[in-house]
């Protein structure tokens, strides 16, 4: 996560030069307040949401831009015509309402406790070097022996991120929070792994 504070400082430096645009895909998991607080004060702020992720509606292809009112109208004069397809912006304002939000937020709690328990547990497996605090629904994981660790995932049919060829990652796997299911599923393979 980018402080608050540095990015109102970037900002603010580049007031008259550039937008600073904020990504916050993953904010619903995130401990930190949304940029969006520093939208009234930083004309140049745009934060950027997605009903992909904690919303899950990945499918209908749906996020939300936050902006200065002025710079929201130049936006919307280089738009296409309908850019959001009528039944799109029905899902997504439907998402918004009161009780699928409540049910959102009660999804992302739940998220971030099968979050910690796997971080947990990968801490205890041979070999895993870092576990790194996160601010999103997937851990960053290295290992000494990723390929190992791969293979037994692999084996109990778990899919994970490898993310050896990006630059710096080259012991790294990306683990995505599942559900309770395959969080248990998680566990287990770990544990057959270590007996
Ligand atoms: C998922 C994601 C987005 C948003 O994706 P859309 O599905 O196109 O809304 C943006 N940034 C990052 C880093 C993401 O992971």
């Amino acid at each position: 996560m980018v402080p608050l504070r540095e990015l109102a400082a970037l900002a603010e430096e580049l007031a008259e030069e550039a937008v600073v645009v904020v990504d916050e895909a993953y904010g619903e998991y995130a401990e930190q307040r949304s940029a969006i607080a520093l939208l009234e004060e930083r004309p140049n702020v745009v934060v950027l949401r997605t009903l992909s992720k904690a919303h899950g509606l990945a499918g209908a292809r749906i996020g939300i831009g936050l902006a200065h009112p002025d710079l929201a109208a130049v936006l919307r004069r280089v738009q296409a015509p309908y850019p959001v397809p009528a039944p799109v912006a029905a899902m997504g304002l439907s998402a918004l309402g009161p009780e699928a939000l409540a049910a959102t937020r009660r999804r992302v709690q739940q998220t971030l406790r099968l979050r910690d328990t796997a971080g947990r547990r990968l801490r205890d497996v041979p070999g895993v070097r870092a576990v790194y605090a996160s601010d999103a629904n997937f851990l960053l994981v290295r290992s000494d022996d990723p390929d190992a660790l791969l293979h037994t995932l692999a084996s109990a049919g778990i899919v994970v991120r490898d993310l050896r060829h990006q630059p710096g990652l080259h012991d790294a796997l990306r683990i995505t929070v599942g559900t309770a299911d395959e969080m248990t599923a998680l566990d287990t393979a770990l544990r057959e792994n270590l007996a």
